[in-house]
């Protein structure tokens, strides 16, 4: 270095303090993160997140493996020529609209970490997903194409569990009447309204109409909606 004043002012390091041990500083950092003292929102939120993402993977481990829905789902997409490898399903944190999603190629699921407030929830999430992989899989679908978008959201929804009656209530909705079709029908005109191809959600209502009936009706690889594992084993 050729300037000598910083070379004559560089102070030799302090001494190190005394480490505690990696026990105690691990407990330490800990209550940091969990009390906010010391910490800054930033580093609070990546530890939550990662703390959720690790909640995330130990849950879809075990559903990939105990899961009868899952499971099922998993073989009859392996039979189908699509096998989904573990490292294809991700947990990885998302914005809060959304519990997971799916994309084509390469057939990968995401689930959004710290947004399940249930294993059922997760399970019927990465079951709607596995079965627009199912769908992609089996019927090469056009994702732009509105009517092929709605044709497996009405599948998804229906067969997933995800519009049981314990998530409709959750959800505030209280009719009895129709409630399976009236929910599967809602959510299904929503994912379509939020495809780029889709001009408002008055066109997504009208498509999912007009497929509604072949598709409510076909339960693939299910063979009846009642014969669905998560009507017969999930809770
Ligand atoms: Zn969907």
């Amino acid at each position: 270095m050729s300037d000598s004043t910083t070379a004559q002012v560089s102070p030799s390091p302090p001494p190190e303090p005394p480490q505690p041990s990696n026990a105690f500083e691990r407990w330490r950092r800990k209550l940091m993160l969990v009390t906010g003292l010391g910490v800054t929102e930033q580093e609070r939120l990546a530890d939550l997140r990662m703390h959720q993402t690790r909640h995330c993977e130990k849950t879809k481990e075990y559903l990939m493996n105990y899961s009868p829905a899952v499971v099922f789902m998993l073989k009859h997409l392996k039979e189908s020529g699509c096998e989904v490898p573990k490292s294809n399903v991700l947990c990885a944190p998302c914005d809060l609209t959304r519990a997971g999603g799916f994309t084509p190629d390469p057939g990968a699921v995401v689930l959004c970490s710290g947004h399940f407030f249930s294993e059922s929830h997760m399970e019927h999430t990465l079951v709607h997903e596995l079965m627009h992989m199912y769908d992609h899989c089996r019927f090469k679908v056009d994702w732009s194409n509105l009517r092929h978008h709605a044709c497996s959201e009405i599948r998804a929804n229906s067969l997933s569990g995800d519009c049981r009656y314990t998530r409709e209530l959750r959800r505030g909705f209280v009719s009895f009447s129709k409630q399976h079709q009236a929910c599967v029908r809602r959510r299904a005109a929503m994912s379509v309204a939020a495809n780029p191809a889709c001009p408002d959600a008055k066109t997504a209502e009208k498509v999912v109409n007009e497929v509604w009936d072949s598709c409510f009706n076909d339960t693939r690889p299910f063979d009846e909606v009642c014969f669905n594992p998560i009507a017969l084993f999930g809770n």
